[in-house]
């Protein structure tokens, strides 16, 4: 059966799991479905239960606690039956899992063994895909040449060998440079175009906003928020927020502040966050206080996590 003809390429119902020596649930009751040739993010900060989610989904956490149940993929049940998931699928481990024992093409053919494309139709499609994650010239290097950037990109063209309908990524850009980090972007986007299915977890809100279609929030193993990010921002957020860097620059406007009514969200710390739909009223707010102290923008994904938990997505980083 084609991709096209599963109505959803994972679903997800009512999924919890405990781990052997964890004391709370990693995943507390979620569901979720995937639909054919979207990009759908798993959101939330550290410890929400991305991963869990994640491992679950590719059946590798079975063993670690409770009994996976309540998932399929393909149609398939991941803790039961993997091994067809994994010939329709393509994983991109948070970690770094390459042989260093071996060069970057040699990397690429044991899993072409796997998937058994042997022969020239191997080596067309090891070439083809280091062409397409840019990767040509590191075809003999060994696997400790290549930088933190290079090993990821290595990784997603071996997630691609067999072709795969739906592509499964953990945290793909975490710890990497702006750079490489458009440049995979730009090649998930272009993936996304061929009909691709891409599932992938993140606690950037900036990633989530630039490459998913839907987003699934997630805060200590529950859902907190669901859809597509720009609608989610637009329903749930004022279109605008001030953050004022001290205290002492808020107090000169805070009197206005308040007689306006506008929502404002002090984080505990220094910054306070001043939301409205009126961007001119924060304008001139803004013009009260000296520049470097404030920043005024269009809310985000961030801001939405925010409101609804009241701590932030990366505070723990
Ligand atoms: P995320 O990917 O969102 O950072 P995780 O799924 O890694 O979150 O973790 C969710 C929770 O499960 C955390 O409290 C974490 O400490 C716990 N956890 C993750 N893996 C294990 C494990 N192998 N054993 C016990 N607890 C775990």
């Amino acid at each position: 059966m084609r991709s096209s003809e599963y109505e959803n390429i994972i679903k997800v119902e009512n999924v919890y799991k405990t781990y052997k020596n964890g004391t709370a649930k990693a995943v507390a009751g979620v569901s979720f479905s995937v639909t054919p040739g979207v990009c759908f993010g798993l959101l939330g900060p550290n410890g929400a239960g991305k991963s869990t989610m994640m491992k679950m989904i590719y059946g590798v956490s079975y063993r670690d606690g409770t009994p996976d149940s309540g998932i399929s993929v393909f149609g398939h049940d991941p803790g039961r039956n993997a091994l067809p998931i994994r010939f329709l699928s393509g994983i991109v481990p948070q970690e770094n899992n390459l042989d260093e024992e071996l060069n970057v093409e040699q990397n690429l053919k044991v899993f072409c063994r796997f998937y058994n494309i042997t022969g020239s139709q191997a080596q067309d499609r090891i070439s083809e895909l280091l062409s397409f994650m840019e990767l040509s010239e590191k075809q003999s290097f060994g696997i400790k040449q290549l930088s933190g950037g290079m090993k990821r990109r290595l990784i997603i063209a071996r997630a691609l060998l067999n072709n795969p309908r739906l592509l499964v990524l953990d945290e793909p850009t975490t710890g990497l440079d702006p750079q490489v980090r458009h440049l995979i972007w730009d090649k998930l986007r272009r993936l996304k175009r061929q009909g691709m299915t891409i599932l992938l977890t993140t606690h950037y809100m900036d990633e989530a906003f630039q490459i998913c279609d839907s987003v699934f929030i997630m805060n200590k193993g529950k859902s907190v928020a669901e859809g597509n990010p720009q609608q989610l921002v637009n329903k749930h957020i004022e279109s605008y927020v001030l953050e004022v860097y001290s205290k002492e620059s808020f107090s000169v406007i805070s009197k206005n502040v308040t007689e306006k009514c506008c929502r404002v969200d002090d984080d505990g710390a220094d910054v306070t966050r001043i939301y409205s739909d009126d961007y001119e009223r924060l304008r001139e707010f803004s013009k009260q206080l000296t520049g470097g102290d404030f920043y005024l923008r269009q809310s985000n994904l961030e801001d939405l996590f925010l409101k609804i938990t009241g701590s932030r997505l990366n505070a723990q980083q």
